[in-house]
């Protein structure tokens, strides 16, 4: 479905009802294993040598076209979708570090990711290195050969600094690191940063991607289909085992239907929201990308298609 809008990819992409006895909604493979029609069968798939579902941690038709779908929209080749937010950024940075590797993140990133940096890979021998990214140019001469990854938000939770997708993409062309941005705050709605020159986006879909406050779930899409099949081999079949369920799946690919609807509308909300608190004589600060005087405004049109939620 290339070629048709954002909208009717959050709907349709990947599914064919007439493939699934007419059932307009995609059925639910609530199933953790699946069978196999011979012994001979079933060594190949656990093999790799052909194609086909073994087991639900490492594929499910479910989940398969949620991935689908997220690729789509996020513009990328391949995603891998995670029972949270917090299990797609640690099954992709466990995949993608080793001892003796460096990460480069942001020095605004949500909590729970900055534990898991400071307080786990750091831990477990990798160094972690914090600049303030709102600034491209704070990566000049700051890239070595065991720079692998460079790490931000934009908006970076809490504080809404934005970071130039573009600019910093750019910097780490010719190096062997490679541009992860969470996209959470912004969603491919409002922000593609793939299309801008990133290499893997994660997703919280607990948060706008499902939309109803009912599920938890993460997600990975990636440039490379080959590095989105090592984070599922590797990070998520091995070393973190965050699956999503696929009744989740479900949740999430319903929200998805609704995307757009609803950012438009989270964005006009607190757009109006912003501009009443920036004119309360108590309030000492309203940071919100769409305001004119906020500092990264002008990145903030040129960057997002929508100023957001938050
Ligand atoms: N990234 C951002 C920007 C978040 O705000 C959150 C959660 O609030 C996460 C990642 C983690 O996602 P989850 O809570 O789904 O694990």
């Amino acid at each position: 479905m290339h070629g048709y809008g954002f909208a009717t990819r959050a709907i349709h992409h990947g599914y064919a009802p007439s493939e699934h006895q007419g059932a307009l909604v995609p059925p639910i493979y609530q199933t953790a294993t699946f069978t196999f029609a011979s012994v001979a069968e079933g060594a190949a798939r656990f093999a790799g040598e052909t194609k086909g579902n073994v087991y639900t941690r490492l594929g499910n038709p479910t989940l398969a076209l949620l991935e689908d779908r997220l690729a789509s929209l996020e513009q990328g080749q391949a995603a891998v979708c995670f029972s949270s937010g917090m299990g797609a950024i640690s099954s992709t940075l466990w995949t993608l570090l080793r001892p003796g590797d460096e990460i480069i993140a942001d020095i605004t990133l949500y909590g729970c990711t900055m534990a898991f940096l400071d307080h786990g890979l750091a831990e477990f021998g990798v160094r972690v290195r914090h600049l303030d990214l709102s600034d491209a140019d704070a990566l000049d001469g700051q890239l070595n050969e065991r720079t692998r990854v460079v790490y931000l938000e934009t908006p970076a939770n809490p504080t809404m600094h934005l970071c130039d997708i573009a600019a910093i993409a750019a910097k780490l062309r010719g190096s062997q690191a490679r541009l992860i941005v969470d996209n959470t705050y912004c969603t491919p709605y409002l922000q593609t940063p793939l299309a801008l020159g990133a290499d893997i986006v994660v997703h919280s879909a607990t948060k706008y991607l499902s939309g109803h406050g009912d599920v938890m779930a993460g997600a990975v899409v990636c440039r490379d289909p080959e590095v989105a099949a090592s984070i599922r081999m590797r990070g998520l079949k091995d070393f973190t085992g965050a699956v999503l369920s696929p009744h989740d799946a479900s949740l999430v690919l319903r929200g998805l239907k609704t995307l757009g609807l609803r950012m438009d509308r989270h964005c006009a909300n607190a757009h109006a929201i912003a501009q009443f608190l920036d004119r309360h004589p108590a309030v000492h600060k309203v940071a919100y990308p769409g305001l004119p005087g906020f500092p990264q405004h002008r990145l903030a049109q040129q960057q997002m298609r929508g100023m957001g939620g938050m």
